[in-house]
């Protein structure tokens, strides 16, 4: 026989754990409305308000009363906290429901293209790159319905048998040649054979924007060695000549030394052009932090240049000096851009001919104002299929004439690299016979 003490105690445990759930459900409901009570409040109140019944109603002893309203408590304090526990276990039914769509996204949001197959190497899903680049394969065809490749479709079938990951290079000629890495890597432990289950995820990675940067970095390498070796060869040359057969000649020595002071000169301004273009390379993703007066730099750039035109014999004018022209920007590099432009309109233009150099204001774009600098020349134009080559480092319409007039291909390329770190732009519109016009456009100051 159970006495009465531990009869009550067995009736005020149930009633504490059927509080508990009861405060539980109370809690969910509570989750999903706008009010968001807990749990435990709700429980902690109802255990009070039935001992409180049970006391009054039933003749239950105060002392055994508050015993159980203090298990209760104890009770409802371990129960896990009711938000965490439903926001746990909400979460997970969703992830459930959406794991399919979630990695579906993963694989969408991949910055590569990517195909996830399935066991019997049937596309699951395939992200929009992947389509772009290999066209829409059939979403539950095979692989090779989207690449043929036997090195893809060979390191797809081993990856399937032995759930190693592996890589393979293609080749694609069209429409342009393509080198591409493909990585076929497992997922999860077995492969599925269900339709749905992706078991291998695919990647390509394209290499040749890498290759043609090596080629474009071989292709300065040879090109600067080249420009430097023709003069050194020439020095070479002179100085045995000198120190044989010409020895006691002084009409040839005196010849010779003024061609060697000319081609260690043209080294010189070689060099300084590369280190020039160097450093504006590197800075090049550095937006500059002063400010500078377009109509100051063009005056300091006019002061410079005159002197040279007329030596040359051409006609220098500088004009529309009224507008004022405030941009962020590095004063001295912004001059280095028109004195090559100067330069260039000196050098290339007509014997003789004329060179203006003008700045306006473009038409408004909502608030931005833009800056234009047009460096125009009379002299004999350049063909338009060279117009999209010129700012590339060293390439010369014709190198002869470059090389003559002290030229090291390298201006327009140095020219460039300060309109990129100015978020400026150079337009070049030329006609054979009928001049040139360079012109520079640059984003001006918030007025
Ligand atoms: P370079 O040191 O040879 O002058 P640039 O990079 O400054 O090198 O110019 C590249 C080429 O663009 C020049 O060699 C020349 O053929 C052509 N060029 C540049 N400016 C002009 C111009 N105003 N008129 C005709 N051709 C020009």
């Amino acid at each position: 026989m159970q006495s009465r003490t531990q009869q009550l105690w067995l009736r005020l445990g149930n009633l504490g754990l059927r509080l508990a759930k009861a405060a539980q459900r109370l809690g969910e409901f509570a989750e999903h409305s706008a009010w968001r009570l807990s749990a435990r409040r709700v429980g902690l109140g109802l255990a009070a308000a039935l001992t409180a019944l049970f006391v009054v109603a039933g003749g239950l002893a105060p002392t055994v009363a508050m015993l159980g309203l203090l298990a209760t408590t104890a009770f409802l304090a371990l129960w896990p906290a009711d938000g965490a526990a439903h926001a746990a276990a909400t979460a997970s039914a969703q992830a459930g429901v959406d794991r399919e769509r979630l990695w579906q996204l993963v694989v969408d949001a991949m910055p590569e293209p990517a195909v996830a197959l399935n066991g019997m190497a049937r596309i699951v899903h395939a992200n929009q790159l992947a389509e772009d680049q290999f066209g829409a394969g059939r979403r539950g065809g095979h692989i090779a319905s989207m690449s043929r490749d036997p090195g893809l479709l060979a390191a797809v079938e081993e990856a399937l048998a032995t759930r190693r990951a592996q890589s393979v290079e293609l080749h694609g000629r069209v429409p342009v040649e393509r080198r591409l890495l493909a990585a076929v890597a497992p997922i999860g432990e077995g492969a599925s054979q269900l339709r749905e289950v992706p078991t291998l995820l695919i990647t390509f990675r394209d290499l040749s924007e890498q290759d043609r940067l090596a080629r474009m970095r071989a292709d300065f390498v040879a090109n600067a060695s080249h420009e430097l070796r023709t003069p050194l060869a020439y020095l070479k040359g002179s100085v045995e000549t000198l120190l044989g057969p010409a020895r006691d000649d002084a009409a040839a020595r005196d010849t010779f030394l003024k061609t060697m002071g000319e081609q260690a000169e043209r080294m010189s301004r070689l060099v300084d052009d590369l280190l020039s273009l160097s450093r504006v390379e590197m800075r090049e993703y550095l937006p500059p932090s002063g400010e500078a007066d377009l109509g100051a730099v063009l005056a300091d750039v006019a002061h410079t240049m005159e002197p040279i035109a007329q030596q040359a014999g051409a006609s220098f004018s500088l004009t529309g000096l009224n507008v004022a022209g405030p941009v962020r920007g590095d004063h001295d590099e912004l001059a280095q851009v028109f004195q090559n432009l100067i330069q260039n309109a000196i050098k290339y233009g007509r014997e003789g001919g004329k060179v203006d150099m003008r700045l306006s204001r473009e038409p408004r774009e909502g608030r931005v104002v833009r800056y234009r600098v047009d460096v125009i020349d009379d002299g004999p134009g350049i063909a338009p299929q060279h117009l999209p080559r010129l700012t590339e480092r060293f390439y010369r319409v014709n190198v002869v004439a470059s090389r003559e007039r002290g030229g090291t291909g390298l201006g327009l390329a140095i020219v460039k690299h300060i309109l990129n770190r100015h978020r400026g732009e150079l337009l070049i519109t030329s006609e054979l016979g009928h001049g040139s016009t360079f012109s520079v456009i640059l984003p001006g100051l918030p007025g």
